[in-house]
């Protein structure tokens, strides 16, 4: 009875003012968080997100808008592990009172060398030449995503006690979902032979999915990303493909279909289209949510590898 009395003076005091019943303010910092924040928080949370879908999170230029929302937010969720290098300065500048999630925080890191999951290894040989930096896209591993949106819901449920079994609710359906997916896709690649999960991608930003789900992505040998693809340029990827043994090609600069074809023709190698990384697309897009971007990357890539 004590303990009822106090909350119930508890909610006297605070009900009065505003602030006790507006929404919790959540800024996230791109768009694969906006959408877990967007699932966890439903219509309790009212969300402002920094970089737009199809922008480049990395070398993102934040406004002056941007500065603002930090400044007024309950909540600022971002990815961590080097990804969003911008935010910082944002955080400082606005003075910014609120909660800082770190999403990724518990996940097992990932050393990036350039070569992350080569042969299956857990981890990349430390290379002298390079220094190794830790790899910041740790959500393209479905068990990273967990962790994710179990950070992003507990922090909800702290700072809005009120709605607290609300997210958790929300959280249990969004945590079903993304392990039904993994589990999917952990026994889908588990039947392919492991020396024919070899793709061959411009994609720098996978080492987390091939760690997880048992593939090796190689970078392709003489092709620049944006530039089309010399004649040279071609035969050498082509060595590559037949030398390497790459059962399937994700390279984005390669939209010539005659190309494509003789590639296929001359190598057997499938071309498997787009993967997303970094963002997702706009609502009607292929890649809307992301539940909707891993599916689609994990399909292109078991389509591809089971041919
Ligand atoms: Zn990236």
């Amino acid at each position: 009875m004590m303990r009822a009395a106090f909350i119930l003076l508890a909610l006297l005091i605070v009900a009065p003012t505003p602030a006790a019943a507006a929404k919790l303010k959540v800024v996230s910092s791109f768009s694969l968080l906006a959408d877990m924040c967007r699932v966890i928080g439903g219509d309790r949370i009212e969300l402002t997100n920094l970089v737009p879908p199809g922008t480049d999170a990395h070398g993102y230029q934040p406004r002056p808008a941007d500065a603002r929302a930090v400044a007024q937010a309950d909540i600022v969720v971002m990815n961590g592990l080097g990804f969003e290098g911008w935010i910082e300065r944002l955080l400082r500048a606005g003075s910014f009172p609120g909660v800082l999630v770190v999403a990724s925080e518990g996940v097992r890191l990932l050393e990036h060398d350039g070569d992350a999951g080569h042969h299956g290894h857990e981890h990349g040989e430390a290379r002298t030449e390079d220094a190794t930096t830790t790899d910041p896209h740790a959500w393209q591993d479905l068990r990273n995503g967990h962790i994710y949106a179990r950070n992003i819901a507990l922090a909800f449920a702290r700072a809005d006690e009120p709605n607290a079994a609300y997210y958790l609710q929300r959280l249990e359906t969004f945590l079903s979902r993304i392990d039904a997916l993994d589990s999917r896709f952990r026994r889908e690649f588990a039947e392919i032979p492991p020396d024919a999960r070899r793709i061959v991608t411009s994609h720098d930003a996978f080492g987390y999915l091939a760690r997880a789900y048992g593939l090796e992505f190689l970078a392709p040998v003489g092709l620049s990303s944006s530039a089309r693809p010399s004649a040279a340029q071609v035969a050498a990827l082509i060595r590559q493909l037949r030398a390497q043994r790459a059962a399937a090609l994700f390279v984005e600069s390669l939209s010539d279909p005659r190309l494509i074809e003789r590639i296929q023709a001359e190598t057997g190698t499938h071309i498997g289209g787009t993967l997303y990384a970094d963002s997702l697309t706009g609502a009607d897009g292929e890649a809307a949510s992301y539940l909707a971007m891993m599916t689609h990357n994990l399909e292109a890539l078991a389509r591809a590898l089971r041919r």
